[in-house]
């Protein structure tokens, strides 16, 4: 950056946990079900009488994945509950309540994503109208908390057929909601390989609406994220972090500038990769691949977005200058198109000066 001088260069590791939480950020890859404000859900969890913990400490213990606990993906999963809801207010709220504390994290864009599936299966609610309850109650809470926000339909392969993801889609597609930036591909990569989704994706693709994301190589070898590219034509890759065993893919990584959404305590928890020094994040970087700091489910792990930062800068030595490139590049991997990136560009630029003026 213009106007960044060398004392701010070096600086990023000194920085407070609270300097480094108003830090302008750009983030690709959180779940909307994994990033619930917290008091608003036990709150929910009591009025409708769940069979969880009465008091806030112990109803913490039980709902999230403990931060210190050893890594296991099936506890990490089981964390995820669908069956919260009870009317669509409760749907409504917990939306507008979690988005709004998104401010916290100095968020300046994010694309939240989120699985129709997940809020209407319980009440069998109609998929196009929690959908856009979803997207008004999000927008809302994001002009409270100044984050300029679009939207990533995520569906799951374990949960869906391809022939009810396709017809999910179409629906969804149907109701021209502009917010709606980028279709996701979530749930268990290892039984549900890329290989089956590949009509849906040539649909996507061939309507030409929605940028793509496929989470691959999570917990599977550098393959897949090979099958995500050349046989779904992934726009970005979720996680991807077994591209470190694999030098020609980052060679093509680093050369198409697809992005890599890696979420370091995330890939800890899960199991996917536990030892959070030695993340991949930090070499690939350093190759030139284009890789993006993301929290994935920050109320899950009993973290935040500002944690990852904090880990990336001391674990692999970041510096403002880096946060700051790997932010940009983060804007030219958003599902925008590129007078909206431009614009987004400025909007960061000025948000990156208010911070260094207080910083
Ligand atoms: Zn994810």
């Amino acid at each position: 950056m213009e106007g960044m001088n060398a004392e701010s260069t070096s600086r990023a590791r000194e920085l407070s946990h609270a300097e480094l939480a108003r830090f302008p950020k750009v983030e690709l890859h959180r779940h909307l079900e994994g990033t619930f404000e917290l008091n608003s859900l036990f709150a929910m969890s009591q009025r409708n009488g769940l069979d969880l913990p009465s008091t806030f400490e112990d109803f913490k213990r039980e709902v999230q994945f403990p931060k210190d606990s050893e890594p296991d993906f099936l506890t990490f999963l089981s964390k995820f509950r669908n069956n919260w809801y009870r009317s669509l207010d409760d749907v409504r709220e917990i939306t507008y309540e979690s988005i709004k504390s998104f401010a916290a994290d100095g968020l300046h864009y994010i694309e939240v994503r989120f699985s129709p599936e997940h809020f209407a299966i319980h009440n069998n609610f109609d998929r196009r109208e929690i959908t856009r309850l979803v997207i008004d109650a999000g927008n809302e809470g994001a002009r409270e908390a100044d984050v300029q926000l679009r939207y990533l339909i995520t569906f799951n392969r374990s949960k869906q057929t391809e022939e009810e993801m396709l017809a999910l889609y179409r629906e969804l597609r149907d109701l021209d909601i502009p917010e709606i930036v980028g279709i996701d591909l979530a749930g268990d990569e290892i039984n549900y390989p890329p290989e089956l989704f590949q009509r849906f994706f040539k649909t996507v693709r061939d309507d030409g609406r929605f940028g793509t994301t496929i989470h691959a190589g999570e917990v599977t070898h550098a393959q897949q994220v090979w099958e995500a590219l050349t046989l779904l034509g992934a726009d970005r890759i979720g996680h991807g972090t077994s591209a470190i065993e694999d030098e020609k893919l980052q060679e093509r990584l680093a050369s198409t500038g697809v992005a890599l959404e890696q979420c370091i305590t995330s890939n800890r928890q899960t199991g996917s990769w536990t030892d959070e020094e030695h993340h991949p994040f930090g070499v690939l970087y350093r190759r030139g691949v284009n890789v993006t700091l993301n929290s994935d489910d920050p109320t899950i792990q009993d973290s935040d977005l500002t944690d990852d930062y904090a880990k990336a800068v001391r674990y692999f030595g970041l510096t403002v200058d880096d946060l700051v490139q790997i932010n940009e590049r983060t804007i030219d991997s958003a599902f925008l198109s590129d007078e909206e990136k431009r614009r987004l560009k400025s909007t960061y630029t000025k948000a990156l000066e208010k911070f260094k003026q207080r910083a």
